[in-house]
């Protein structure tokens, strides 16, 4: 029998991540020691725009169900968001304080340049401008370069206000007001995006309550925003209207979910729920979810308005507003079927991308 009549057994074709991936480029440069992956999921919508993630993986296989799982969420984001960009998404394997350097960019430059512009390298988790400036010396199908350089810059403000749209949508659907002013939010993770949301939050009347592992952090909104401080876990159990998960991916699982007061979470951070089954969880619990994806699409949004004749930010920022319709929409389709938010967000995804495919 023929190896290839057992597909089934390989770390690649037969991952559940791996959900109809088009492509994936091995990427391995022995003089600067680039080991890297690119994932190109879907080029239906166009080419495949996704930011590349410097990560030190403990082992290979970390690092592929990684970049497929974000490549896929990259084609679902991009498609929500109606851009005219595939998903995709890349890793270089390793540790973005000590191994760095201009040679690694380069090399990785020339590795997306080779893809011919089926691939859109941004900014990611361990990734900076100054990274994409090197990378920009080998390629144009690069995004996110410095912005003196006519790009488009830091992309965190516009994610926040994207994310600020959504929770306004998931506050009227669900608590029926369109006024902020009183509301109580807990933000966990007062970071780039995180500290730009309090700001509109703030701005907008809502009451903080804010954590971070940084006291630092939390103490710049304390004293720019009047917000009170939560320490560690109880960030979770606060009486508020919103949990707002802006810190790292897995925040909401089957240990935090049961400490939740709060009927809404809608907040920036990838990956939130830990299993597909916690959006289930948050449903069954009437806790309205706005999907993680769906409502911080700004910073991509953003990007996608860097064009040959220069960015436009009026522009973004108008098109990021549109993500208060599309978390309207998810929530009401929801309610409709009876389905979790983030089951229909994934329908939804994949609805637009059958129908162009
Ligand atoms: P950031 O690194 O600037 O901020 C993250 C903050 O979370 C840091 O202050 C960190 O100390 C804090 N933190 C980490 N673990 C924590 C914990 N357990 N409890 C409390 N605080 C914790 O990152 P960012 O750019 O603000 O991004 C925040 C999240 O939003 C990330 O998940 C990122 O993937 C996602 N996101 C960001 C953008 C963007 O434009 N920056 C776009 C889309 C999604």
């Amino acid at each position: 029998m023929s190896k290839f009549e057992h597909p089934d057994d390989g770390p690649v074709f037969s991952s559940p991540a791996f959900d109809q991936h088009e492509q994936m480029i091995f990427c391995a440069d022995a003089k600067s020691g680039l080991r890297a992956i690119i994932a190109i999921h879907s080029t239906r919508l166009g080419p495949a725009l996704g930011g590349c993630r410097m990560w030190p993986y403990e082992n290979e296989t970390d690092a592929i169900t990684d970049v497929l799982r974000l490549s896929r969420a990259m084609s679902y984001k991009n498609a929500l968001a109606q851009l005219s960009t595939g998903g995709g998404k890349s890793v270089i394997i390793g540790d973005p304080v000590r191994d760095k350097s201009e040679a690694l960019f380069q090399a990785f430059g020339r590795f997306v340049e080779s893809l011919a512009g089926r691939y859109i390298v941004a900014e990611d988790v361990g990734t900076t401008v100054r990274d994409m400036n090197q990378i920009r010396s080998q390629t144009s199908h690069v995004m996110g370069f410095s912005a003196q350089q006519g790009s488009s810059g830091d992309p965190s403000p516009v994610t926040a206000y994207g994310v600020f749209c959504g929770l306004k949508a998931a506050v009227e659907f669900r608590l029926g007001r369109n006024d902020l002013t009183g509301l109580r939010v807990a933000v966990q993770g007062i970071g780039n995006v995180g500290y730009q949301l309090c700001k509109y939050l703030h701005e907008a009347g809502a009451k903080l309550i804010v954590s971070d592992i940084q006291r630092q952090a939390t103490a710049r909104a304390e004293a720019d925003f009047g917000a009170e401080h939560a320490a560690g876990a109880d960030i979770y159990d606060q009486d508020v209207d919103v949990f707002s998960p802006c810190a790292l991916g897995a925040e909401l699982n089957h240990r935090t979910i049961p400490l939740l007061k709060a009927p809404i979470v809608a907040g920036a951070a990838n990956n939130q729920l830990e299993r597909p089954e916690d959006g289930a969880d948050l449903a069954a619990r009437g806790i309205l979810y706005a999907p993680d994806y769906v409502i911080n699409a700004g910073g991509v949004i953003n990007l996608s308005y860097e064009r040959d004749s220069g960015y436009d930010r009026a522009q973004a920022m108008k098109h990021t507003a549109r993500i208060y319709d599309m978390a309207m929409k998810i929530f009401g389709r929801a309610e409709q079927e009876r389905r979790p938010t983030s089951d229909i967000a994934d329908d939804m995804a994949e609805e637009l991308l059958t129908a162009t495919g």
